[in-house]
């Protein structure tokens, strides 16, 4: 009677704290990319941050199964490439208490799970998915109806395209149609200068974005790479 009392103690603790829950493990890979969402955030005065986020590749359907995961957006009828759980966190929040007690400090902890079939898909490909998933883990972002949104249903093939005003759009929600009016900071009127600048390697790629100003010409300009290192 003794022992068991202490068992079930013992058992409770264990749940309480969220030890029972066995979370997919983060993939390390994906590090640099989450470190370059920071700096945009940043960048467009964002406040909040991506570092808890797990991110993992693996079988969608089969994840959510075996980590009791719960879909943060609603549940797509189409196969998605990837998408963004949270633990515990249900639609009734009558619910919650319950929940709370069973996956304790695991509570609410997001998880993005990216579709296995693309862990050789590039840099150029798994940015932009995880920009979109992290637009629903970090930022509670729901999806919208422009095609060239990052937080389209479909999402979008790049981030580079025109990057900056796709990330402001992302980040700031302004219109992808509005012009740019930022006038920079400019010491030598010959001199381009630099607006807005990523140079980062993930997954054996670089990914290179520069936004630039000629003050001569007054206009815009970008450039950008994405090359095996
Ligand atoms: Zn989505």
């Amino acid at each position: 009677m003794h022992s068991l009392a202490i068992y079930s103690i013992a058992l409770f603790l264990t749940l309480g704290c969220g030890m029972g829950i066995d979370l997919p493990k983060h993939d390390s890979r994906f590090n640099p990319i989450i470190s370059q969402f920071e700096k945009d955030m940043e960048f467009f005065g964002i406040r909040g941050s991506a570092e808890n986020v797990i991110v993992s590749f693996g079988d969608l359907d089969e994840t959510i199964d075996a980590f009791n995961l719960i879909p943060l957006t609603r549940s797509p009828e189409v196969k998605v490439d990837g998408a963004c759980y949270t633990v515990g966190r249900s639609q009734s929040k009558m619910l919650d208490p319950i929940s709370k007690l069973f996956t304790g400090d695991k509570f609410g902890k997001r998880v993005v799970i990216i579709d296995t079939i693309h862990e050789d898909a590039g840099l150029e490909f798994l940015e932009s998915l995880l920009y979109h998933e992290l637009g629903h883990c970090s930022l509670n972002y729901e999806h919208d109806d422009n095609v060239d949104s990052v937080m389209h249903e479909y999402g979008i093939h790049s981030l580079n395209v025109s990057r900056f005003v796709t990330l402001r759009n992302f980040f700031k929600k302004v219109s992808l149609d509005e012009p740019v009016t930022i006038s920079p900071q400019i010491n030598d009127e010959t001199q381009l200068s630099t607006i807005y600048e990523v140079d980062y390697e993930a997954f054996g790629e670089r990914s290179f974005y520069r936004f630039l100003y000629d003050p001569q010409s007054r206009e815009y300009r970008s450039q950008t790479i994405y090359e095996q290192i």
